[in-house]
Protein backbone atom coordinates (compact mmCIF):
# COMPACT_ATOMS: atom_id res chain seq x y z
CA UNK A 1 0.00 0.00 0.00
CA UNK A 2 0.99 3.44 -0.65
CA UNK A 3 1.82 5.25 2.54
CA UNK A 4 -0.50 5.02 5.24
CA UNK A 5 -0.37 9.03 6.18
CA UNK A 6 -0.84 9.59 2.65
CA UNK A 7 -3.84 7.17 1.85
CA UNK A 8 -5.65 8.42 5.02
CA UNK A 9 -5.55 12.39 4.27
CA UNK A 10 -6.77 11.62 0.67
CA UNK A 11 -9.70 9.38 2.02
CA UNK A 12 -10.45 12.20 4.93
CA UNK A 13 -10.78 14.47 1.94
CA UNK A 14 -13.50 12.42 0.69
CA UNK A 15 -14.80 11.23 3.82
CA UNK A 16 -15.22 15.00 4.79
CA UNK A 17 -17.16 15.64 0.83
CA UNK A 18 -19.29 13.19 1.61
CA UNK A 19 -20.31 13.88 4.83
CA UNK A 20 -20.85 17.21 3.49
CA UNK A 21 -23.21 15.77 0.95
CA UNK A 22 -25.25 13.81 3.67
CA UNK A 23 -25.99 17.14 5.64
CA UNK A 24 -26.68 19.38 2.71
CA UNK A 25 -29.02 16.89 1.96
CA UNK A 26 -30.80 15.91 5.12
CA UNK A 27 -30.79 19.55 6.05
CA UNK A 28 -33.47 19.93 3.40
CA UNK A 29 -35.54 16.56 3.65
CA UNK A 30 -36.09 18.00 7.36
CA UNK A 31 -36.96 21.46 6.12
CA UNK A 32 -39.30 19.67 4.08
CA UNK A 33 -40.63 17.15 6.41
CA UNK A 34 -41.88 20.28 8.42
CA UNK A 35 -44.86 19.97 5.71
CA UNK A 36 -47.77 18.00 6.68
CA UNK A 37 -48.70 16.37 3.30
CA UNK A 38 -44.90 16.03 2.95
CA UNK A 39 -44.55 14.61 5.71
CA UNK A 40 -47.35 11.75 5.48
CA UNK A 41 -46.51 10.66 1.58
CA UNK A 42 -42.75 10.25 3.01
CA UNK A 43 -43.55 8.16 5.80
CA UNK A 44 -46.10 6.16 3.89
CA UNK A 45 -43.09 6.27 1.01
CA UNK A 46 -40.69 4.29 3.64
CA UNK A 47 -43.06 2.09 5.25
CA UNK A 48 -44.02 0.56 1.49
CA UNK A 49 -40.19 0.20 0.59
CA UNK A 50 -40.02 -1.99 3.37
CA UNK A 51 -42.88 -3.68 3.24
CA UNK A 52 -42.43 -4.62 -0.72
CA UNK A 53 -38.74 -5.68 0.48
CA UNK A 54 -40.31 -8.35 2.53
CA UNK A 55 -42.96 -9.11 0.18
CA UNK A 56 -40.29 -10.18 -2.28
CA UNK A 57 -38.35 -12.05 0.37
CA UNK A 58 -40.78 -14.17 1.46
CA UNK A 59 -42.29 -14.38 -1.75
CA UNK A 60 -45.81 -12.46 -1.37
CA UNK A 61 -48.22 -10.09 -3.31
CA UNK A 62 -47.54 -6.47 -2.24
CA UNK A 63 -50.36 -4.54 -1.67
CA UNK A 64 -48.65 -1.26 -2.09
CA UNK A 65 -47.61 0.76 -5.18
CA UNK A 66 -44.19 2.11 -4.81
CA UNK A 67 -44.40 3.88 -8.59
CA UNK A 68 -47.71 5.84 -7.97
CA UNK A 69 -46.26 7.03 -4.19
CA UNK A 70 -43.13 8.57 -6.06
CA UNK A 71 -45.60 10.39 -8.14
CA UNK A 72 -47.37 11.69 -5.03
CA UNK A 73 -44.83 12.56 -3.71
CA UNK A 74 -43.18 14.59 -6.88
CA UNK A 75 -45.88 16.26 -7.06
CA UNK A 76 -46.80 17.40 -3.23
CA UNK A 77 -42.75 18.35 -3.73
CA UNK A 78 -43.40 20.18 -7.13
CA UNK A 79 -46.58 22.10 -5.46
CA UNK A 80 -44.14 23.17 -2.34
CA UNK A 81 -42.10 24.16 -5.12
CA UNK A 82 -38.98 22.12 -3.72
CA UNK A 83 -36.49 20.56 -6.39
CA UNK A 84 -36.79 16.57 -5.52
CA UNK A 85 -32.90 16.54 -6.14
CA UNK A 86 -31.87 18.70 -3.59
CA UNK A 87 -33.29 16.14 -1.32
CA UNK A 88 -30.81 13.08 -1.88
CA UNK A 89 -27.09 14.06 -1.54
CA UNK A 90 -24.96 15.34 -4.30
CA UNK A 91 -21.50 13.68 -3.88
CA UNK A 92 -18.91 15.25 -5.67
CA UNK A 93 -17.82 12.07 -7.54
CA UNK A 94 -20.86 9.83 -8.96
CA UNK A 95 -18.29 6.89 -9.71
CA UNK A 96 -17.90 5.83 -6.17
CA UNK A 97 -20.37 8.00 -3.82
CA UNK A 98 -17.21 9.62 -2.06
CA UNK A 99 -16.48 6.21 -0.89
CA UNK A 100 -12.71 6.49 -2.77
CA UNK A 101 -13.63 2.85 -3.99
CA UNK A 102 -15.69 1.74 -7.10
CA UNK A 103 -16.46 -2.81 -6.72
CA UNK A 104 -12.87 -2.70 -4.28
CA UNK A 105 -10.80 -0.78 -6.11
CA UNK A 106 -9.26 2.64 -5.85
CA UNK A 107 -11.87 5.35 -7.36
CA UNK A 108 -10.33 7.62 -9.88
CA UNK A 109 -10.89 10.73 -7.14
CA UNK A 110 -8.74 8.78 -4.61
CA UNK A 111 -6.12 8.27 -6.67
CA UNK A 112 -6.48 11.81 -7.46
CA UNK A 113 -6.21 13.29 -3.77
CA UNK A 114 -3.46 10.45 -3.41
CA UNK A 115 -1.55 12.05 -6.12
CA UNK A 116 -2.18 15.91 -4.97
CA UNK A 117 -0.37 14.68 -1.53
CA UNK A 118 2.53 12.80 -3.56
CA UNK A 119 2.94 15.90 -4.98
CA UNK A 120 3.09 17.53 -1.74
CA UNK A 121 5.67 15.49 -0.53
CA UNK A 122 7.82 15.35 -3.72
CA UNK A 123 8.89 19.33 -2.70
CA UNK A 124 7.74 20.21 -6.28
CA UNK A 125 5.75 23.26 -5.85
CA UNK A 126 4.78 24.60 -9.46
CA UNK A 127 2.52 22.98 -12.00
CA UNK A 128 4.26 20.27 -13.90
CA UNK A 129 5.13 20.84 -17.68
CA UNK A 130 3.03 18.72 -19.86
CA UNK A 131 3.24 17.31 -23.49
CA UNK A 132 2.52 19.36 -26.34
CA UNK A 133 4.05 19.74 -29.91
CA UNK A 134 5.44 23.33 -29.17
CA UNK A 135 7.26 21.70 -26.24
CA UNK A 136 10.69 21.19 -28.55
CA UNK A 137 10.63 24.54 -29.54
CA UNK A 138 12.79 25.26 -27.01
CA UNK A 139 15.73 22.87 -28.13
CA UNK A 140 18.43 23.00 -30.68
CA UNK A 141 17.84 20.10 -32.00
CA UNK A 142 13.88 19.94 -32.38
CA UNK A 143 13.64 16.74 -34.58
CA UNK A 144 15.71 14.66 -32.16
CA UNK A 145 14.26 15.78 -29.07
CA UNK A 146 10.68 15.71 -30.69
CA UNK A 147 11.14 11.85 -31.77
CA UNK A 148 12.64 11.28 -27.80
CA UNK A 149 9.44 13.00 -26.54
CA UNK A 150 6.94 11.33 -29.02
CA UNK A 151 8.93 7.96 -27.22
CA UNK A 152 8.46 8.37 -24.06
CA UNK A 153 4.57 9.57 -24.26
CA UNK A 154 4.25 5.99 -26.63
CA UNK A 155 5.56 4.75 -23.13
CA UNK A 156 3.87 6.31 -20.72
CA UNK A 157 0.32 5.22 -22.45
CA UNK A 158 1.65 1.93 -22.87
CA UNK A 159 1.33 0.19 -18.98
CA UNK A 160 2.23 -3.19 -20.41
CA UNK A 161 5.75 -1.92 -22.03
CA UNK A 162 8.00 -4.16 -21.08
CA UNK A 163 10.46 -1.59 -20.33
CA UNK A 164 10.27 -1.04 -16.77
CA UNK A 165 13.02 1.61 -16.08
CA UNK A 166 13.69 4.67 -18.00
CA UNK A 167 17.10 6.06 -17.99
CA UNK A 168 17.82 9.66 -19.42
CA UNK A 169 20.95 10.71 -19.23
CA UNK A 170 23.01 13.60 -20.33
CA UNK A 171 24.66 16.69 -19.06
CA UNK A 172 22.66 19.07 -16.86
CA UNK A 173 20.43 21.32 -18.42
CA UNK A 174 19.33 19.13 -21.97
CA UNK A 175 15.96 18.99 -20.66
CA UNK A 176 15.94 15.60 -18.69
CA UNK A 177 13.80 16.98 -15.52
CA UNK A 178 11.90 18.98 -18.35
CA UNK A 179 11.19 15.80 -19.94
CA UNK A 180 10.00 13.93 -16.88
CA UNK A 181 7.91 16.80 -15.91
CA UNK A 182 5.46 16.12 -18.42
CA UNK A 183 5.85 12.29 -18.64
CA UNK A 184 4.81 12.66 -14.89
CA UNK A 185 2.10 15.12 -16.06
CA UNK A 186 0.63 12.67 -18.20
CA UNK A 187 0.79 9.57 -16.13
CA UNK A 188 -1.18 11.57 -13.28
CA UNK A 189 -3.63 12.47 -15.86
CA UNK A 190 -4.14 9.00 -16.56
CA UNK A 191 -5.24 8.02 -13.23
CA UNK A 192 -1.93 6.33 -12.50
CA UNK A 193 -0.06 6.73 -8.90
CA UNK A 194 3.09 8.78 -9.26
CA UNK A 195 5.77 9.82 -6.98
CA UNK A 196 8.73 12.15 -7.63
CA UNK A 197 11.28 12.16 -5.56
CA UNK A 198 15.33 14.12 -5.70
CA UNK A 199 18.11 11.93 -5.39
CA UNK A 200 18.90 13.95 -2.42
CA UNK A 201 15.70 13.62 -1.08
CA UNK A 202 15.44 9.76 -2.16
CA UNK A 203 19.05 9.63 -0.05
CA UNK A 204 17.40 11.27 3.40
CA UNK A 205 14.43 8.80 2.88
CA UNK A 206 16.68 5.95 2.66
CA UNK A 207 18.69 7.34 5.69
CA UNK A 208 15.57 7.67 8.20
CA UNK A 209 14.20 4.46 7.16
CA UNK A 210 18.14 2.64 8.04
CA UNK A 211 17.91 4.64 11.86
CA UNK A 212 14.13 3.79 12.35
CA UNK A 213 13.99 0.88 14.76
CA UNK A 214 10.26 0.87 15.19
CA UNK A 215 6.79 0.29 12.74
CA UNK A 216 7.29 3.82 11.57
CA UNK A 217 9.71 2.97 9.33
CA UNK A 218 8.16 1.43 6.35
CA UNK A 219 6.38 4.92 5.98
CA UNK A 220 9.57 6.32 4.58
CA UNK A 221 9.58 4.02 2.06
CA UNK A 222 6.62 2.73 1.26
CA UNK A 223 5.93 5.74 -1.48
CA UNK A 224 9.18 4.71 -3.19
CA UNK A 225 8.01 0.82 -3.49
CA UNK A 226 4.48 0.93 -3.98
CA UNK A 227 3.53 4.27 -6.77
CA UNK A 228 2.77 2.78 -10.16
CA UNK A 229 5.77 5.37 -11.68
CA UNK A 230 8.34 6.35 -9.27
CA UNK A 231 10.43 9.44 -10.55
CA UNK A 232 14.08 9.68 -9.30
CA UNK A 233 15.73 13.38 -10.58
CA UNK A 234 19.17 13.85 -10.95
CA UNK A 235 20.68 10.16 -9.46
CA UNK A 236 24.27 10.50 -8.48
CA UNK A 237 24.22 14.40 -7.11
CA UNK A 238 23.33 12.37 -3.69
CA UNK A 239 26.13 11.72 -1.11
CA UNK A 240 26.93 7.92 -0.94
CA UNK A 241 26.13 7.39 2.53
CA UNK A 242 27.58 4.05 3.79
CA UNK A 243 25.70 1.09 3.78
CA UNK A 244 22.50 3.03 3.19
CA UNK A 245 22.69 4.95 -0.47
CA UNK A 246 23.17 1.93 -2.97
CA UNK A 247 21.54 -0.79 -0.75
CA UNK A 248 18.57 1.24 -0.09
CA UNK A 249 18.60 2.02 -3.85
CA UNK A 250 18.90 -1.33 -5.23
CA UNK A 251 16.14 -2.91 -2.87
CA UNK A 252 14.16 0.18 -4.01
CA UNK A 253 14.56 -1.06 -7.68
CA UNK A 254 14.86 -4.61 -7.16
CA UNK A 255 11.28 -4.30 -5.71
CA UNK A 256 10.01 -2.28 -8.51
CA UNK A 257 11.04 -4.48 -10.97
CA UNK A 258 9.71 -7.70 -9.42
CA UNK A 259 6.65 -5.84 -8.89
CA UNK A 260 6.50 -4.80 -12.06
CA UNK A 261 6.32 -1.34 -11.25
CA UNK A 262 7.80 1.26 -13.67
CA UNK A 263 11.04 3.86 -12.42
CA UNK A 264 12.15 6.85 -14.58
CA UNK A 265 15.45 7.81 -13.18
CA UNK A 266 17.63 11.40 -14.76
CA UNK A 267 21.02 11.63 -14.32
CA UNK A 268 24.31 12.85 -15.17
CA UNK A 269 26.06 9.90 -15.31
CA UNK A 270 26.80 8.31 -17.80
CA UNK A 271 26.72 4.32 -17.72
CA UNK A 272 30.45 3.84 -17.37
CA UNK A 273 30.27 6.53 -13.75
CA UNK A 274 26.84 4.78 -12.82
CA UNK A 275 28.69 0.87 -12.99
CA UNK A 276 31.66 2.94 -10.36
CA UNK A 277 29.35 4.86 -8.18
CA UNK A 278 26.95 2.20 -7.56
CA UNK A 279 28.51 -1.11 -8.45
CA UNK A 280 27.44 -4.05 -10.62
CA UNK A 281 24.38 -4.74 -9.25
CA UNK A 282 22.55 -1.72 -9.57
CA UNK A 283 24.22 -1.18 -12.75
CA UNK A 284 22.81 -4.45 -13.89
CA UNK A 285 19.56 -4.03 -12.61
CA UNK A 286 19.04 -0.22 -14.51
CA UNK A 287 20.85 -0.93 -17.41
CA UNK A 288 18.90 -4.33 -18.71
CA UNK A 289 18.34 -4.29 -22.38
CA UNK A 290 15.33 -6.35 -21.54
CA UNK A 291 13.17 -4.36 -19.33
CA UNK A 292 15.40 -0.68 -19.16
CA UNK A 293 15.33 1.99 -22.07
CA UNK A 294 18.15 4.15 -21.28
CA UNK A 295 18.32 7.18 -23.69
CA UNK A 296 21.06 9.75 -23.70
CA UNK A 297 20.76 12.84 -24.91
CA UNK A 298 24.09 14.22 -24.22
CA UNK A 299 25.69 13.91 -27.47
CA UNK A 300 23.11 15.65 -29.24
CA UNK A 301 24.41 19.33 -27.87
CA UNK A 302 21.11 20.00 -27.07
CA UNK A 303 21.13 23.38 -25.06
CA UNK A 304 18.06 24.63 -23.42
CA UNK A 305 17.44 28.27 -24.55
CA UNK A 306 16.56 30.57 -21.69
CA UNK A 307 12.88 31.53 -21.93
ZN1 LIG B 1 -14.74 8.51 -6.79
Amino acid sequence: MISKNVLNKALEKIKQSKKNADLIANNNLQSALKNNEFNEIYKLEKQAQIETARCEVYGLNNSFNLDEIAKQKSEILKKLNIDESTLLPKYSCKKCDDTGYVNGKMCSCLKKLINEELYKQSGLNHKLNSFNKDDCKIFDDTKTMQQIYKTMQKWCNSPTSNYLNIILTGKTGVGKTHLMECMADDLIKNENIVFWTSAFNLNQLLLKYHTTFDETKLEYISNLLDADYLFIDDLGTEPILKNVTIEGLYNIIAERVENNKKTIISTNLNPEDIQNTYGERIFSRLLNKANSLCINIENKDLRLIKK
